[in-house]
């Protein structure tokens, strides 16, 4: 009676099948049919499992060969003419708007690629030009593949994205001006064929993504809600019944344009991330209506708590009855690996905790079925779900009284440093020597094939220890001779003991396990592996300290140490979800702050302090929880690095330069030299630092290391100039972008050369 749904499922596979399948395609060695072939193989695959687990409502239209909102642009014939005009095949130009297409006389670049809400997917933005007009294709995905699930004998549920969330994460074209929202009228009618040609197809319900709902929305976008759902409901039955789901975040701030939109057949609501949500939510339902409750987690790999879940769900029967509750993931299940079960390696005790996204199916249902038949009828599996969660909740592993004594002992004074700026700049200076406009890189050079094959012996067990640590030696020896004589300032050892660089710190500290499968898609073929935060977090032994030590031993000039920092850390891996994300930034944070006094003590006194991650841990809305966020989140920063004497200069580095929205948080993680990517951007972002008077050092990259490219010298040159519009002299550091791992050596020297050249030339004039 109650019934069971899931959001989405995971596309790549098993094996990361479609990772595999697609990337065949673009170089050549698998042919369009088999492709397609590919992608109905995997899409019947993961009906199959949800059907299997008990699932009632299983979505269809969530398969994408690479992003959910690009197939939304195609089929609704907003792509944008330069990519139309070729008449590519349409998978062709599906694939030429998500990643370029360089071929047969055809040069595009993509479209714009963004983070998908707070988390690590990426979704290509639409662009829209100011004459927009929208045309619904003569076959679109949607109906064609709920179509082919129904010849497999399961009739799904679509999912598509909202017309509102569609337009408000759509941007104008370049040369264009219109603002998307103000599209809706000529969206809305191809919305409302495609409606009409599910339910000719036999859809019985559709599932509509209006995931925008959780932000802090503009009134137009509000009202556009309206609008659109008020046509939506005047379609009657000659459309699918509508669940319209939001997820991510709560709705109670825009609960007034929850209560004016009517017509639709269920409300889903993400009670993982927002439990308190649901009595607010259950009182501006409307009678007619049913409630999808999202408690299952579709973002993290730990098993539900059933009890709890089951919990919630009878909370919601209990005042709407049965009939109109359905149980569901919390979001799309997109956000977790494919299935526990290729995880051969996991320690039993540990991989008893998880759930991948085969697994949450299965709970989904099982949910269902304990409060539709009440709880005797799963009995076994409530019963060992209680003995996992009990499990896990008082592991050893879990548990380490010694780090919460410590954490119990931080102070305020732990975390600031022991002078203001000037006194440490001059201490630095007396210390390191450095000239003016000082020259450094972000700390990887050039990740060669022979160090990926080195360290693939080494973890086979091919070669041992020793000869591995005497290969990084010498990668270390040659990178330095190689800074020697391209005459930069400040050194670094190049990282080639690093895999990744969460992994890489995961792998040394106390708290954290690994997986062998556990991929997610982060944009389309590409793929990550987030490490799992399951215990308290220590360092058992320093963990970068012989390399970095040994490259001083054998340099001239100040040796920059580099650790990945606690948010990044955090924000790429799986973080745990029984204590919160600022006591597991902490003890990361702690483990750190060791690292960076090791460092010191061994004569490392540059130390840099990665922190790509902070901006996008930023909460959705802002706010106070933005505001939590950010204090935690530079006190840990902070914490990590203030131990250090005077004399000792942190740097820390970001992948951006935008900082307008919260310039304050990267003001106060108080570093001695950021560095940041700018050489891309427009160099008025660097307006912020002479606005809010920031007294401490800058280097914004000067070149893009994204691409082989060889800057010239004289274009170094003017895009310092341009920066000395907005940054004092003497604040002023000389550095590309962001690490150098993905370049080749041949571009690296002649880039470099270039950037000491230009550096040169501003010590002369100034
Ligand atoms: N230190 C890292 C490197 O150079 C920084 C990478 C990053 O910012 N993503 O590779
Ligand atoms: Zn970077």
């Amino acid at each position: 009676m109650v019934q069971s749904s899931i959001l989405g499922f995971p596309r790549m596979g098993v094996n990361r099948d479609l990772k595999k399948a697609t990337e065949a395609y673009w170089g050549g060695k698998l042919s369009q049919a088999e492709l397609l072939e590919e992608g109905k193989r995997l899409r019947l695959a993961h009906w199959k499992i949800q059907k299997d687990a008990g699932i009632d409502s299983i979505p269809s239209n969530d398969f994408s060969f690479y992003d959910h909102v690009l197939d939304h642009i195609q089929f609704f014939g907003a792509v944008p003419e330069r990519y139309t005009q070729h008449k590519l095949d349409p998978i062709d130009e599906f694939f030429a708007m998500g990643r370029g297409h360089q071929k047969e006389g055809v040069d595009v670049p993509s479209l714009e690629m963004v983070k998908w809400f707070d988390s690590n997917y990426h979704y290509v933005k639409p662009a829209l030009s100011d004459n927009q007009s929208f045309l619904l294709v003569s076959d679109p995905k949607p109906v064609r593949e709920f179509l082919e699930a129904k010849e497999a004998g399961i009739v799904t549920r679509p999912v598509l994205v909202g017309p509102v969330s569609f337009l408000h994460l759509a941007k104008a074209d370049r040369g264009s001006s219109v603002d998307p929202i103000s599209l809706l009228e000529k969206l809305l009618p191809v919305y409302e064929q495609l409606l009409v040609k599910l339910k000719e197809a036999g859809a019985e319900y559709v599932q509509i993504d209006e995931p925008v709902l959780v932000l802090d929305l503009p009134q137009k976008t509000k009202d556009a809600f309206k609008l659109a759902y008020e046509k939506i409901a005047s379609l009657g039955s000659s459309i699918p019944k509508v669940v319209f789901a939001t997820y991510f975040g709560d709705i109670v701030h825009n609960i007034d344009v929850v209560k004016s939109i009517k017509g639709i057949y269920a409300l889903h609501v993400d009670l993982v991330r927002n439990p308190e949500q649901l009595d607010t939510v259950l009182g501006a339902i409307h009678p007619e209506q049913s409630l999808s409750a999202g408690v299952v987690d579709g973002r993290n790999i730990w098993k539900t708590n059933l009890k709890k879940a089951i919990e919630t769900v009878e909370t919601a029967i209990q005042k709407l009855g049965k009939e109109r509750v359905i149980v569901a993931s919390s979001s799309s299940l997109l956000h977790t690996p494919h299935t526990l079960a290729s995880e051969k390696g996991l320690d039993a005790e540990i991989k008893d905790w998880f759930s991948f996204a085969t697994e949450k199916a299965t709970e989904v249902a099982v949910i269902a079925k304990a409060v539709t038949e009440g709880p005797a009828a799963v009995r076994d599996v409530l019963e060992a779900n209680a003995k996992s969660v009990q499990a896990r909740a008082t592991s050893k592993r879990t548990n380490n009284p010694e780090v919460k004594e410590r954490l119990s002992k931080i102070t305020e004074a732990m975390a600031n440093r022991k002078s203001a700026f000037p006194t440490r700049i001059a201490a630095q200076q007396k210390n390191l020597n450095l000239p003016e406009f000082p020259t450094t890189t972000i700390g990887s050079f050039p990740q060669t094939k022979e160090i990926r094959v080195q360290r693939n012996k080494f973890t086979k067990g091919e070669i041992t220890a020793e000869e591995y640590d005497k290969f990084i030696e010498k990668e270390i020896q040659d990178v330095i001779q190689i800074q020697d004589e391209l005459g930069l300032d400040v050194y670094v050892h190049g990282e080639p003991e690093r895999n990744d660089m969460v992994q890489y710190f995961g792998e040394r500290l106390d708290g954290y396990v690994f997986t062998t499968h556990a991929w997610v898609q982060s944009y389309g073929s590409r793929c990550v592996r987030p490490p799992i935060i399951v215990g308290d977090i220590s360092r058992p032994a320093p963990m970068t300290v012989k390399e970095s030590k040994y490259a001083v031993s054998i340099s001239k000039k100040p040796m920059k140490g580099m650790l990945t920092g606690p948010i990044t850390c955090l924000r790429w891996s799986y973080p745990r979800d029984d204590i919160h994300q600022s006591i597991q930034a902490q003890q990361l944070a702690l483990a750190l702050r060791d690292e960076v006094l090791d460092l010191e003590a061994a004569g490392v006194h540059v130390i840099q302090v990665d922190e790509p991650a902070l901006r996008e841990g930023l909460p959705l809305r802002s706010g106070k929880e933005r505001e939590d966020y950010l204090k935690w989140a530079v006190q840990s920063f902070r914490l990590s690095t203030a131990g250090v004497a005077d004399f000792t200069q942190i740097h820390s580095h970001f992948c951006y330069s935008e900082f307008q929205d919260f310039f304050h948080a990267i003001a106060a993680l108080d570093a001695d030299v950021l560095s940041i990517e700018n050489s891309k951007s427009d160099a008025k972002l660097l307006k912020v630092f002479i606005d809010e008077a920031y007294p401490r050092h800058i280097g914004p990259g000067v070149y893009d290391i994204h691409s082989p490219r060889v800057p010239s010298e004289q274009e170094i040159k003017d895009r310092v100039e341009e920066m000395l519009q907005y940054l004092k002299p003497k604040q002023l550091w000389i550095n590309p972008d962001c690490g150098l791992k993905t370049r080749q050596w041949k571009e690296t020297k002649a880039a470099l050369t270039n950037l000491v050249n230009a550096a040169k030339f501003y010590r002369s004039k100034y």
